[in-house]
């Protein structure tokens, strides 16, 4: 089988994400109006989150629930040379971290500067909710949007023939890491992805 479908972009699949509502635990969902700009991150776009549950519901930018990281970008206290420092990305945030300088080798504590993190984690990039759909393989998480995004990622997995036609840098093809392209993981993951499909129809939101 050949894997024939256009070069998307992961955002590409974000208009409707399914996450766990933050207060209920139940399946929520968020719509987004993407703006004209999308990549490599959406800049004027408008997203609502919605549980239908407990009603609770949010708009861009009320609140960020996802991980955060922190970054010191400065001259040390005692001699002045450059000190860059990143945290690993956290949902709890500190206010400082004790650096030993690199040049001097003296220790002291600096304030960190903490941004929101978008890369890597099961969670959507607007409000930083955790994805409905996500699954562990082996040690690593794989995660989805929605069920246009969970069927695009099983037509590629279950392809035996994958071209690079058209790919471009920011597609979610070729961002997705290499245990996920590995033809030896292609039997677990089409079985993981397929059990996704089943716990999307068991939820009231399979046609979001
Ligand atoms: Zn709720
Ligand atoms: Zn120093």
């Amino acid at each position: 089988m050949r894997f024939t479908q256009p070069a998307y972009p992961t955002v590409y699949f974000s208009e409707k994400i399914l996450v766990k509502c933050p207060d209920c635990g139940s399946v929520g969902h968020i719509d987004t109006e993407l703006g004209k700009y999308t990549i490599p991150f959406p800049h004027n776009h408008k997203s609502i989150f919605n549980c239908s549950s407990c009603g609770l519901k949010k708009e861009t930018n009320e609140k960020w629930y996802g991980y955060c990281q922190g970054f010191v970008g400065r001259n040390c206290g005692f001699c002045g040379s450059q000190i860059n420092y990143t945290s690993e990305p956290t949902k709890r945030l500190y206010e400082s971290v004790t650096i030993k300088c690199q040049s001097c080798n003296r220790e002291k504590d600096y304030k960190l500067k903490w941004y929101r993190y978008k890369e890597e984690k099961p969670t959507d990039p607007y409000f930083g909710l955790d994805l409905w759909l996500h699954t562990d393989i082996k040690d690593k998480i794989l995660w989805v949007y929605n069920i246009d995004h969970l069927t695009y990622l099983k037509d590629y997995i279950a392809s035996k023939l994958r071209e690079d036609d058209g790919r471009h840098k920011y597609s979610m093809i070729t961002n997705l890491p290499q245990w996920i392209k590995s033809a030896k993981n292609r039997d677990l993951i089409l079985k993981k992805l397929d059990r996704l499909e089943k716990k999307l129809e068991k939820t009231a939101y399979n046609n979001v």
